[in-house]
């Protein structure tokens, strides 16, 4: 789903919030004056001096300038006539206020100090919709990013796997900060399962998701469908989204059946297009190079490997899920 769709419903829902708000402060009105003599007159009169005063700043031709500057003495007058009523009906002062769930907008969803921008009660919502539509559970995080997870044991090149994942966790919150100006355009991870390739992209989606980018998530096998139902379908609507979203995740290349005629064609047409048009794509797989030109061409594993445009980060050391037995924590790669 499109930001820009998920903007346009949210409105209407604030919309539609504004008119129930509109008919319940009516009604809280009503019932006041049901119940308090005298406060319905009152009301009116404030509401016709305040319909003339804005009339004569309209209409500067007409304009009865005093009672156009009596106008704020006038309403607070009435003001405390009002609130007097009410205290005279044992009605407590706050009866005719109108009432919000956000106070800071009035449900409108925008603020405009110093200009219009969106009120944070709206852009929080509009992110919670953009997670969900994302299929993330949000628990992937680089806040909940657990290092200590990670051996301290040196390993090749004396570098431990601790060291290795605070650098490639740095590199990828680099890269989720600086989204659409990143210095490497993608990012390909590479490794075998269960070094926390998958914890990183989906932070990384997260990150990006929250900072009002459109991202797109998907598994290799998921892709895998995508490509057949376009290409079986002779459709290329299938692929759309993926070729336009400006961020496409596709995580565990190399675990989809292989179905040489359309992966391979398919898979190309897909990365060539986003080079083309020059959107970023994060791809994590579990082979490597060889075995990457082995399953999906030369061609392809050329691209995925392209040095002007991609970075490449290696995962390396033990298998974490294994230590710590809990599939859905920090690290996870499952
Ligand atoms: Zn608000």
């Amino acid at each position: 789903m499109t930001r820009e769709r998920v903007v346009l419903a949210l409105q209407q829902e604030y919309a539609a919030r504004r008119e129930e708000n509109l008919r319940a402060y009516e009604e809280k009105v009503n019932d006041a004056c049901a119940h308090c003599q005298g406060l319905r007159g009152l009301l009116d009169a404030r509401h016709s001096a305040l319909m003339s005063g804005l009339r004569s700043a309209l209409y500067p031709a007409k304009k009865d300038l005093a009672a156009n500057e009596g106008l704020a003495s006038t309403l607070e007058a009435y003001n405390a006539k009002i609130n007097e009523k009410l205290a005279a009906c044992g009605l407590p002062p706050d009866t005719l206020a109108p009432q919000f769930v956000c106070s800071r907008c009035k449900d409108e969803g925008y603020v405009y100090e110093p200009t219009r921008r969106m009120c944070p009660c709206f852009e929080s919502e509009l992110n919670a919709r953009m997670l969900l539509a994302l299929g993330l559970k949000g628990t992937q995080t680089f806040a909940t990013f657990q290092e200590g997870i990670f051996s301290d044991e040196p390993m090749l090149g004396k570098l431990s796997q601790k060291v290795l994942m605070k650098q490639n966790k740095a590199i990828c919150e680099r890269y989720a900060d600086a989204f659409p100006d990143t210095d490497a355009r993608d990012l390909l991870f590479t490794g075998k399962s269960g070094l926390g390739k998958t914890f990183l992209m989906q932070a990384i989606a997260h990150r990006v998701t929250l900072r009002g980018h459109e991202v797109t998530y998907i598994s290799a096998y998921k892709l895998l469908e995508t490509m057949r139902k376009a290409y079986f379908a002779n459709n290329s609507e299938w692929m759309e989204p993926l070729m336009e979203t400006p961020l496409l995740l596709v995580d565990d290349l190399g675990t989809e059946p292989l179905m040489e005629n359309i992966t391979v064609t398919q898979l190309f047409n897909l990365l060539n297009e986003r080079q083309n048009a020059n959107r970023h794509t994060i791809i994590s797989t579990n082979l490597n190079l060889s075995e990457l030109r082995a399953r999906y061409t030369e061609r392809i594993t050329s691209r995925l490997l392209d040095a002007s445009r991609v970075r490449v980060l290696k995962f390396i050391g033990e298998d974490i899920r294994e230590k710590r037995g809990k599939p859905d924590q920090g690290g996870n790669d499952a």
